[in-house]
């Protein structure tokens, strides 16, 4: 049986390889995407992969791209809510504004992705939803009081669904990076970026297919006994 995946920012960066990796496991894969229409063109140009553009922050928006995607290639066995922003700040300076775009699309926005697709999921009796959340999710960071506490919230929705889709057949889980090589993370100053390698102790950066290979894992069949899981992938970079 071909399954299927939705995979939310699934046309850039991380969201790219999870894309690319579930394709080359033999899944069906769709991607969305927010307002880059031009990569997306050129990554469904490359890979034949589908691309989707909606705001994730937009229920009503998430919800009629699903059923779009449901009625083109399939009942969604698997979603992957990846897509994700920064508005850093430090806390005195952060603005309602910054605090909300965040609020909205990383934490909402893992609302919208799955709720609609979750009882489908229920009746089909089969379900794998993974969560991008990160390790300033799980240890907080200087200036991402926003960010921190969106990834944080992301590993209370999956250990919550977790309980809930147990008997249903459906697993929920989160995989925590640490500091991987994408636009996201290159787009720090040099210096900045240098310091943060310093302090990972395999002494680089993580690769985006060192995320999609534990997402294929957590997708596949032989994962169906780990739900509720935090998988971290960080390089050893320690928190506590
Ligand atoms: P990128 O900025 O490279 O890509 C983000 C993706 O999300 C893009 O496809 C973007 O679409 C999409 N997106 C952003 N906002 C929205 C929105 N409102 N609606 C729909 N899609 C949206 O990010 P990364 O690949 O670096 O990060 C992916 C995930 O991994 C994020 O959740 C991030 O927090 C998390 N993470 C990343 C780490 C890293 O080191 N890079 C570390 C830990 C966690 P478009 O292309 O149209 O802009």
């Amino acid at each position: 049986m071909t399954r299927t995946a939705l995979v939310t920012g699934g046309s850039r960066g991380i969201g790219e390889a999870i894309s690319r990796k579930l394709k080359a496991e033999g899944y069906t894969v769709a991607a969305t995407y927010a307002g880059n229409d031009e990569k997306a063109a050129a990554f469904t140009a490359e890979t034949g992969i589908k691309t989707y553009k909606w705001n994730v922050a937009d229920y009503e928006a998430s919800a009629a791209g699903i059923a779009q995607v449901e009625a083109e290639i399939g009942s969604i066995d698997i979603v992957v809510a990846n897509a994700g922003i920064t508005r850093d700040a430090p806390f005195h300076k952060m603005t309602p504004q910054q605090w909300k775009d965040v609020i909205d699309t990383n934490l909402t926005g893992v609302f919208n992705a799955i709720h609609p697709i979750w009882p489908g999921m229920r009746e089909r009796k089969f379900g794998r939803v993974i969560v991008i959340s990160s390790i300033n999710g799980q240890k907080g960071q200087f200036a991402q009081v926003n960010y921190a506490a969106t990834k944080a919230g992301d590993l209370g929705i999956v250990k919550s669904l977790a309980q809930e889709g147990a008997r249903a057949g459906i697993t929920a889980n989160a995989i925590c990076p640490g500091y991987i090589a994408t636009e996201m993370v290159m787009a720090v100053p040099e210096k900045v970026r240098e310091a943060i390698i310093g302090q990972i102790p395999a002494k680089r950066l993580g690769e985006p297919e060192e995320i999609a290979r534990c997402v294929a894992f957590l997708a596949s069949e032989d994962a169906g006994f780990v739900n509720g899981s935090t998988i971290s992938v960080n390089g050893a970079q320690f928190f506590v």
